[in-house]
């Protein structure tokens, strides 16, 4: 399929022509024909990076209408950064459609220079949805005359909660518009929002849904957890030619590794929430411009971030939903090309990896972290590669003959020996007596599921709950957040909710799902301190059930904790 075939007029043509654009991208391939053949709305399910601002833009632009000077399309986008990026991308698009305008609105910037754009009426306006809705306050701008809205990232604006705004926007629009949604995850929000705002009977999906991208592979190495930061060196020293970008979960990590590997002579900044606009906007243009090679971030500050051509995502820490995990490795693997999601556990972590791979319908590949040796010989052969590919200047030769001279007295090998070193000695000199960062397979094995102990819950169905009993209670101060802080401790597993929760003298019960029962039984039987057991406080404990009925009349006396928020929504453990 061509570009010509799709129908864009030659003005469209000509400008894509010019941006190198061939043959369309298979999202393209699929939305282009839809939004020209049907008058209905649709919802995409597509990575950024996969082509998609071409794929709403090129159509959108075709069907305006440029003689006539009133908003007719509005694209809204979670950040200024990607508004800036939709709206410098199709503003080249429209290159050649006299007339058209393009402006971009978003916060952070001077309110008074925008609503200057917009004195002369443009056709297509992008904008962030706060500063959106302070203009539609003011008065400033009206999108009663939409034809097309455009909901790009939506899973991200929904994240970034503009949930609220969006629906305002969405009011404020005709009834008669079509509306786009682009989203790269389909969470149960974004389902509502096509349900309640849009008619869709379309839903176009470019890879597996929820899945990610195609050119992504997922690979896992498993340390102990204090050796994170030395696998994290260890696979950047791995891998000489890396630009990516390092998750974290919160923004002293996000300093604490940036600083480290800064320390370490790596070439890497932080990127949080801690910054000022001025500091992101300068850290992001240094790693856009490639002065850096690794960015240390959280999710929450990486979201203005658009870089197509990252070679690796790494997390640091495994996010607690599928979903942000989807996102961070969407980050690579764009624009056709290939990009490598690596993620750093400990044993304990590994079913989380299993639930990913389900969730993604991907295969997880666990490496081995490299030894130091394997690591040393990456770098000196890059080093080589590197001597091979260098651009010789011209200056150099006026100095050769002295430099001949001078070394006349080197054997050859000897003379590359002393050059190499030059270079290699501080990776030769670190990785000396470099321990094996991989758990020992007597370790790993202890950690891993008794075949014997199966089915600990008998049928109990999926959705249901199942009470647990623990032997410790108020006797041993233990309360509601100690209880919590312990369980948390011992499961490591926050995606695991704990739900309503007692505790007595000598016990303490909480319910979880069946589904997750089995997970957290196991995990306290191979965790859990010396003396501390877990059983399932139920009919087949009736004896136990009883001895914990009389506890639970002594202690009602003595207890203002024992029973905590029974009515509450289960809640996600921190
Ligand atoms: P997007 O997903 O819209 O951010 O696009 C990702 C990258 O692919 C951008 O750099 C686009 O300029 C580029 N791109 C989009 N469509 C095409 C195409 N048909 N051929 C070549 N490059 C494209």
């Amino acid at each position: 399929m061509t570009f010509q075939e799709l129908g864009l007029k030659p003005e469209v043509l000509s400008a894509i022509t010019n941006l190198g654009f061939e043959t369309p991208m298979p999202v393209q391939q699929e939305t282009i024909p839809f939004i020209f053949e049907r008058q209905e709305d649709l919802v995409v399910l597509a990575q950024t990076g996969t082509g998609k601002t071409a794929a709403f833009g090129l159509p959108i632009l075709n069907l305006i209408d440029c003689s006539k000077k009133a908003v007719q399309a509005l694209v809204l986008a979670p950040t200024r950064e990607l508004c800036i990026q939709i709206s410098n991308d199709l503003t080249k698009f429209a290159k050649n459609l006299t007339g058209l305008r393009v402006v971009p609105i978003y916060g952070g910037e001077s309110i008074v220079k925008q609503l200057k754009q917009l004195d002369e009426q443009p056709q297509v306006l992008v904008a962030t949805p706060g500063r959106l809705l302070d203009m539609l306050r003011r008065k400033k701008v009206r999108l009663n005359g939409i034809s097309f809205l455009v909901l790009d990232e939506a899973d991200e604006m929904l994240n970034m909660g503009f949930l609220e705004d969006i629906e305002t926007i969405l009011q404020a629009t005709p009834e008669s518009r079509r509306t786009m949604l682009f989203s790269a995850t389909m969470p149960a929000e974004i389902a509502r929002i096509a349900k309640n705002y849009m008619n869709v009977s379309h839903e176009i999906t470019i890879g597996t849904r929820n899945a990610g991208s195609e050119n992504v592979s997922h690979v896992y190495y498993v340390v102990q957890a204090k050796q994170r930061y030395l696998a994290l060196k260890r696979i950047v020293d791995m891998n000489p030619d890396i630009y990516g970008i390092v998750f974290c979960r919160t923004r002293q990590e996000t300093k604490d590794i940036a600083e480290k590997l800064l320390i370490d002579g790596y070439n890497a900044d932080a990127l949080h929430g801690d910054l000022s606009q001025v500091q992101r906007d300068s850290v992001m243009s240094k790693f856009r411009l490639r002065g850096l090679q690794l960015l240390v971030a959280t999710d929450v500050a990486a979201r203005g971030l658009d870089v197509n051509d990252l070679t690796h995502v790494i997390n640091y820490n495994l996010p607690d939903d599928a979903e942000v995990y989807t996102h961070r490795s969407g980050r690579t693997g764009r624009a056709n090309k290939k990009g490598v999601s690596i993620s750093i556990i400990h044993v304990r972590e590994r079913h989380r990896i299993r639930t990913l791979e389900n969730l993604l319908k991907k295969e997880f590949k666990q490496v081995s972290v490299p030894d130091g040796m394997a690591v040393c010989k990456k770098q000196l052969f890059h080093l080589i590669d590197k001597m091979e590919n260098v651009q010789i200047n011209e200056e150099i030769e006026s100095f050769i003959t002295e430099i001949e001279k001078k070394l006349a007295y080197l054997e050859k090998e000897e003379m590359l020996k002393r050059f190499v070193s030059l270079e290699f000695n501080r990776f030769l000199e670190y990785y000396k007596n470099a321990p094996d960062l991989n758990i020992p397979e007597k370790e790993e094995k202890k950690t891993k599921k008794n075949p014997e102990k199966k089915n600990i819950l008998g049928n109990v169905k999926r959705g249901k709950k199942v009470r647990f009993r623990l032997n410790i209670g108020t006797k041993q101060n233990f309360n509601v957040n100690r209880l919590l802080a312990f369980i948390n401790d011992i499961i490591c597993d926050r995606s695991v909710k704990i739900g309503s929760i007692e505790i007595i003298a000598k016990a303490s019960f909480f319910d979880v799902y069946a589904e997750q029962a089995e997970q957290v039984f196991r995990a306290f039987e191979q965790f859990a301190p010396n003396g501390i057991r877990l059983e399932i406080a139920g009919k087949s404990n009736q004896k136990k059930q009883n001895q914990v009925n009389n506890e639970k009349s002594i202690s009602r006396k003595k207890s203002s904790e024992r029973k905590v928020n029974p009515d509450k929504p289960w809640r996600r453990r921190r």
